[in-house]
């Protein structure tokens, strides 16, 4: 059974969704009759769903704001368009695509705080009245535009702690600079109704937001004296949406560490295990910065967290070269340890890289942590000799490497490679560099969570749905398992 989910996405349901990777070898079998070796995305939006589900029941009192810049997928911003959630924009574009779903304006927040002039225009025309802002240049702007705007100050956060992509060297006041900037706002006669931050995207330490928290609250209490009526604290995104790996930071933890700090679960005092690591309650000072019965609503920006795990790429070998071992180069080229080959380090081309899909492994510098865990092989493929091996991308430019060091078997040209939780900063930041094709979509869904989500689309007779938007409080969530919940946070 399929359905149109709009815009040329049409979805196909499956009572039982076999792994990811069968579904892959299901199409990799399909294309293959068709002489069709082009790379291709596996799109499982119930997996979307399931992040949904999980965030309300873990996180209740912070609304999520789906980040758009991290993928803008039109049955991304469907789903979640139904299922309720608010919309991060960064520009008129990003507007545009999300009121195209009939969202309503105040379920956006244009969260970019240095905005062109034409986008604030429209932004201003469309009410959408929610912005942030980090500097006096937009304060005139923002009063010569949209005089009637929501605005929220965006903070820099305390800066020492691990993060993938820094964000604080471009955006956030300072603390020096928050009285100053709240003045002149006071003086404009604006409307600076909450704060916000953002911790860094790929955040490595829970205890990032906690500090960031306890920043906020300063600058509550600031804007407050000077007569701001606030009331919105948006605490931005960095949360993971992948199964993290050691030295990396669970859902789980920052939901705990948020929950705490925000107002929550005062009695938890001791370590608690979760899997295999302690997760340490925050310092005392860090608790209840906003309790409930001050009416502070809270919201979040997050990305990656509801996409990266939803979407995997298949992408073909289309090439091979055996580098005898005096041609290695130390720098570029992988250093066999197998044992098992001496003669040979293998270098494999595949049909998507660096300037297509791959891009973020360019700019993140947590890329070798949050890696492709869910890398696999052809199957039936003879794993007990491996031999030292480089994956490249398609295009003509040297940079364009996607494993510099791994160990394979041996493959060949017209296997296979497939790479998950490749769902965030991938599709939005790939080019077609050196006319290479990008990859087309498959999307999949399991039957019970789609029908959870569109009951009116359960008869036989396929159509194109119009869905009317569903509020959070409103909707009835899918169930996800309690173990699935405990794996991860998810
Ligand atoms: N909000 C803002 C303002 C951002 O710049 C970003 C990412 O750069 C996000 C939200 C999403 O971050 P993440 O994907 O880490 O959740």
């Amino acid at each position: 059974m399929e359905h149109s989910i709009g815009s040329d996405c049409v979805v196909e349901i499956r009572d039982i969704l076999e792994s990811r990777q069968s579904l892959m070898k299901s199409k990799v079998l399909l294309l293959e009759k068709e002489n069709n070796e082009d790379a291709f995305f596996v799109f499982d939006l119930g997996d979307i769903v399931q992040k949904y589900a999980n965030w309300v029941r873990r996180l209740p009192r912070v609304e999520p704001f789906y980040a758009v810049k991290c993928n803008d997928d039109h049955a991304v911003l469907k789903i979640l368009a139904d299922l309720g959630t608010g919309f991060d924009c960064a520009s008129q574009n990003e507007i545009q695509k999300v009121l195209n779903l009939d969202v309503d304006p105040a379920r956006i927040i244009y969260a970019n705080t240095v905005k062109q002039i034409s986008f604030l225009k429209y932004s201003a025309g469309k009410n959408v009245s929610t912005m942030t802002f980090d500097n006096e240049a937009e304060l005139y702007k923002i009063k010569a535009v949209f005089p009637g705007a929501r605005l929220l100050l965006r903070i820099l956060p305390p800066g020492h702690f691990k993060v993938g992509f820094e964000l604080g060297i471009k955006f956030g006041c300072h603390p020096q600079r928050v009285l100053n900037l709240l003045a002149i706002a006071k003086s404009l006669t604006l409307n600076v109704v909450g704060v916000s931050f953002h911790v860094g995207s790929g955040c490595l330490e829970a205890e990032a937001f906690a500090a960031a928290i306890e920043r906020a609250r300063e600058v509550f209490d600031l804007a407050c004296d000077i007569g701001f009526k606030m009331e919105l604290l948006d605490i931005g995104g960095g949360y993971p949406g992948h199964e993290t790996g050691p030295g990396e930071v669970t859902f789980e933890e920052l939901r705990a560490c948020e929950m705490v700090t925000l107002s929550e679960n005062s009695s938890w005092d001791k370590p608690v295990r979760h899997l295999t690591r302690i997760i340490h309650p925050p310092p005392l000072p860090w608790r209840k910065y906003f309790p409930e019965n001050e009416g502070v609503k809270v919201i979040a920006e997050p990305g990656r967290y509801f996409v990266t795990s939803a979407l995997s790429i298949a992408a073909n070998i289309i090439g091979k070269r055996v580098m005898p071992r005096h041609q290695r180069n130390k720098d570029n080229l992988p250093i066999d340890r197998s044992g098992e080959s001496d003669k040979a380090a293998i270098m494999y081309y595949i049909n998507d890289g660096i300037y297509g899909s791959f891009t973020p492994l360019l700019f993140d510098k947590g890329a070798e942590k949050i890696k492709y865990t869910e890398f696999v092989l052809p199957e039936e493929r003879d794993t007990s000799i491996v031999h030292s091996s480089s994956v490249w991308g398609p295009t003509c430019d040297g940079v364009d490497c996607v494993l510099k060091d791994c160990q394979l078997p041996e493959l060949n040209v017209g296997d296979w490679l497939y790479f998950g939780n490749m769902g965030a900063y991938s599709i939005v930041l790939g080019s077609a560099f050196n006319g290479m094709p990008r990859p087309r979509y498959f999307y999949y869904c399991q039957s019970d969570i789609w029908y959870q989500l569109y009951p009116e689309t359960a008869c036989k007779v396929e159509r194109r749905m119009t869905f009317a938007p569903k509020t959070m409080a409103g909707h009835e969530l899918p169930k996800t398992a309690d173990a699935d919940t405990e794996k991860n946070g998810f």
